[in-house]
């Protein structure tokens, strides 16, 4: 820390992104992106847009945000599109959440909400997750605090039902409900369909996962068109062209090519339950996950341990040394190939140790 770093941060631990090696080739199932590259249509889109960088993008992303709002019909005053969800969710706790209003989460959730909160000053409550890593409805029920909650969650990738979620938000008129959907294609129930019957339902995704796109960085929120509005005053207080030209495009192509998408998403669900078979069989303990990751334990094995001897060999997972789950690995899942090199390289490692 320099001498000249605000004092207002001095305390602020920042979110430590899975890594992203440079020095060699990695199967890379540590950052829960898809093996698949995108649709086709989006790199002419995005090479149409080469010519066309000397402008600024449009503040609004007008035809991103159309195209959007048709096919999650809804009206497009009720969408907002961002630079990743990261940055949706750091104007969502920005705009509905402070003192009188803190967060409440659960203990074991995406790591970049502890951090968003206290980069804000926003007090938080982590509501531990049930022995079984579920999360419990009745802890949200009328608590009264801004509730963000992963479905799937993560890093777990159990689900929660949509009518919990419906209890949730019903129970809490007075703050908003936040629903991170990163992983909602891979089989979880989105809460979409509630946004005009809930206007303290907020509903944030992303193009990082099941559209290919990580690298893009879209993300975007779902809600009522009063919270949307409420967003874009921090937006524009932030960053207006927050969603760069070639994202735009990218996004828009995209959103031509759905089944491309869905064909990808359904191929992830068969690896993953292929994986889940493979592990088992292993001695590992599987969560049940609707996302493109598993949540997975050898009884016996340090999971450190099995991260640094997968990494050795050449396949990069995540771990987190955390209470409660430093004997699991988060494993993002990829091809078949990917998914079969694992599962040998695990035997290997197993019978190393036997
Ligand atoms: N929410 C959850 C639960 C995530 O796991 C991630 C990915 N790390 C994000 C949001 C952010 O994704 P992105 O900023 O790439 O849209």
């Amino acid at each position: 820390m320099s001498r000249y770093f605000s004092e207002r941060y001095a305390e602020l631990v920042p979110y430590t992104p899975g890594e992203q090696p440079q020095d060699m080739q990695y199967i890379k199932l540590n950052t829960n992106e898809s093996p698949f590259p995108p649709s086709p249509g989006v790199a002419a889109a995005v090479a149409g847009e080469c010519g066309r960088l000397q402008l600024y993008s449009d503040p609004e992303s007008r035809l991103l945000t159309e195209k959007m709002a048709a096919q999650y019909g809804v009206k497009p005053e009720q969408v907002l599109m961002t630079n990743g969800s990261d940055e949706t969710l750091n104007f969502a706790f920005m705009a509905f959440a402070d003192e009188k209003r803190p967060l409440a989460f659960p203990d074991i959730t995406y790591g970049f909400y502890p951090v968003i909160a206290q980069l804000n000053r926003i007090p938080y409550t982590e509501i531990p997750l049930t022995e079984d890593f579920r999360i419990n409805p009745a802890d949200y029920i009328a608590c009264g605090k801004t509730v963000v909650l992963a479905n799937p969650n993560a890093p777990t990738g159990t689900p929660l039902a949509l009518s919990a979620i419906e209890r949730i938000v019903a129970s809490n008129p007075e703050t908003v409900v936040i629903v991170d959907e990163a992983y909602v294609d891979f089989g979880g129930e989105s809460a979409v369909g509630l946004v005009d019957c809930y206007d303290n339902l907020l509903v944030i995704g992303t193009f990082s996962k099941s559209r290919s796109m990580a690298g893009a960085r879209i993300g975007y929120a779902i809600g009522n068109a009063a919270l949307i509005r409420d967003l874009n005053t921090i937006k524009y207080s932030t960053n207006p062209y927050n969603v760069n030209r070639m994202s735009s495009a990218a996004g828009i192509a995209a959103l031509e090519e759905n089944d491309y998408y869905w064909d990808r998403c359904r191929i992830i669900a068969e690896n993953r339950s292929y994986t889940d078979e493979q592990l088992r069989a292993l001695g590992f303990e599987v969560l049940e996950s609707c996302a493109n990751f598993l949540f997975a334990r050898r009884p016996g094995v340090d999971g450190g341990v099995l991260y640094r001897e997968l990494k050795k060999r050449g396949i990069l997972v995540r771990h987190f040394d955390k209470p409660r789950i430093a004997d699991f690995l988060r494993i993002s899942i990829g091809t078949r190939g990917q998914m079969e090199c694992l599962i040998g390289t695990l035997k290997q490692i197993l019978e190393e140790r036997a």
